[in-house]
């Protein structure tokens, strides 16, 4: 069977990396997280004092790129890539609600975004991936055999997140995971450089009354026609 190349785009915690990561390990491909990227962008700032209240120092965080090495490394606990940051392992620090809170604004930067998908496109060079994001099937793979863009209402995703934090213990507040899942798809698909929209070859997938089961057999269904066919 031909290696394809799979993006899978769309709205904050919409259940895409579950998907992907368990398609990836079923079909042996690899599954790349690119809102991991961003978010390890996120706490470089954050704990280097570029990012101070809502205020983002854009000239360091340019200036700083090339100090920033982004890594994945596959853990065989929790069958997916863990992130790590300058070789240290980041993936718990980046799920934080306060680097939630900060991503999107630093996602938007034009020389944030060109770093980023020049790595991701060179990860992808040899086929056989599926990369989840925003805007994998329009800007990073715009030539991806398959493309599927996810959707689920906002109560439902903030839900999911809450349920998700809350299992790892984290003090959370549905109303203000909400909130802040409202305000990144606001700027997510408001920004200038490669917003969240859909291609326009890709599939569409609401989810929001759909088990993870159902998600993943429906993904295999469409992996097997595209890549059979
Ligand atoms: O996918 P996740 O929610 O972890 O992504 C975090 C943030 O990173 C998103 O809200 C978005 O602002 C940004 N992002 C992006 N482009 C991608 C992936 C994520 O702008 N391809």
């Amino acid at each position: 069977m031909k290696k394809i190349t799979i993006a899978i785009d769309g709205y904050s915690s919409c259940g895409k990396s579950t998907m992907a990561k368990d398609l990836a390990r079923e079909i042996g491909y690899v599954y790349v997280d690119s809102g991991a990227m961003y978010r390890a962008v996120t706490l470089y700032a954050l704990d280097n004092g570029i990012i101070q209240g809502d205020e983002i120092d854009e000239e360091r965080l340019r200036a700083e790129m090339g100090n920033i090495e982004i890594s994945f490394q596959f853990n065989p606990e929790r069958g997916r890539p863990d992130t790590y940051l300058n070789g240290v392992c980041v993936e718990d620090r980046i799920r934080t609600l306060e680097v939630s809170n900060h991503v999107s604004p630093i996602a938007a930067l034009g020389f944030v975004r060109e770093a980023m998908v020049r790595q991701q496109q060179r990860m992808g060079q040899e086929g056989g991936i599926i990369m989840d994001g925003r805007d994998i099937g329009t800007t990073v793979f715009p030539n991806a055999e398959l493309k599927i863009f996810v959707t689920a209402s906002a109560e439902i995703r903030a839900q999911r997140r809450y349920d998700e934090l809350k299992a790892k213990g984290e003090q959370c507040d549905f109303q203000e995971i909400l909130r802040n899942v409202e305000e990144r798809d606001y700027i997510d698909t408001h920004r200038e450089i490669s917003p969240l929209r859909q291609a326009a070859d890709a599939i569409v997938l609401d989810n929001s009354h759909m088990t993870i089961d159902e998600q993943k057999g429906w993904l295999i269904g469409e992996y097997i026609r595209v890549a059979c066919g």
